[in-house]
């Protein structure tokens, strides 16, 4: 066990009020594709995340019936969670987790059992609801793939025909500000912020991780790959975030 392992152990062991901030990484071996990481879709093939810009999708038809396919196909609709995520589930019943922030719109933290004591705050929105971009009428996304697979290459919204589209932000849209304040909120509340399986480059949501500085808070970090915080973290964990939460979880009890 290196010396941050241990660091990290008895940060999250001394700690009171943890908020987690959870990216991509913790999904990936759900089956969950990771859009920005070293084999990520987006880094792969830059021009799918061009096409998937708001202002895109608003003007052309065909984006919205490519986008509604690959939500179709390759959504990962069956993943399930990961020990990474059951013990966030620990950590919230042991009655230390203040918030859980979450880039990931997988709904993965939810399926898991997070949510019950403490929230669950989804920054980038969710895959599982589908919003009419109109009248705001929000419907499960199921319900709508199945107007897909029945011959609605782009459904319009049943209530006032508005262009839906799931309800995650997408490039080129801003966070939502009740979100965004929610997030803000529980960082600066928490003794220790541990930010997992993200690589903290996309903002606003990695300017959480910044957050500990002013506040005096611990940050641990735990990734695969280097963060632009790791230089200011307490304790940066490169392993495999299936054993390092168990780990840590088990530590604080
Ligand atoms: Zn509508």
């Amino acid at each position: 066990m290196d010396t941050d392992t241990s660091k990290a152990e008895q940060l999250l062991a001394g700690a009171r009020r943890v908020t987690v901030l959870t990216g991509a990484g913790i999904s990936t071996s759900s089956g969950i594709p990771d859009f920005r990481g070293p084999q990520g879709v987006w880094t792969k093939d830059p021009s799918a995340q061009q096409l998937f810009t708001l202002q895109n999708y608003l003007a052309d038809p065909d984006v919205r019936e490519r986008a509604w396919r690959e939500r179709r196909d390759n959504g990962g609709w069956d993943a399930q969670p990961t020990a990474g995520h059951r013990a966030l589930v620990d950590l919230e019943r042991s009655g230390r987790l203040r918030a859980l922030l979450t880039q990931n719109i997988d709904g993965l933290h939810q399926k898991a059992g997070s949510g019950g004591i403490s929230p669950v705050v989804e920054l980038h929105g969710t895959m599982h609801e589908v919003e009419c971009l109109s009248c705001g009428d929000r419907t499960p996304t199921p319900e709508v793939l199945r107007r897909v697979d029945a011959g609605e290459p782009d459904p319009p919204c049943l209530l006032c025909g508005g262009i839906l589209k799931t309800a995650t932000i997408s490039f080129g849209q801003d966070l939502r500000w009740d979100v965004l304040a929610a997030a803000e909120s529980a960082a600066r509340d928490a003794d220790l912020l541990l930010a997992v399986g993200t690589s903290l480059t996309v903002h606003p949501a990695a300017g959480l991780a910044g957050i500990p500085l002013e506040t005096g808070a611990r940050l641990v970090v735990v990734n695969a790959e280097p963060t632009p915080y790791d230089v200011v973290a307490h304790a940066v964990l490169r392993e495999p975030i299936g054993e390092v939460l168990p780990a840590l979880a088990a530590g604080v009890g």
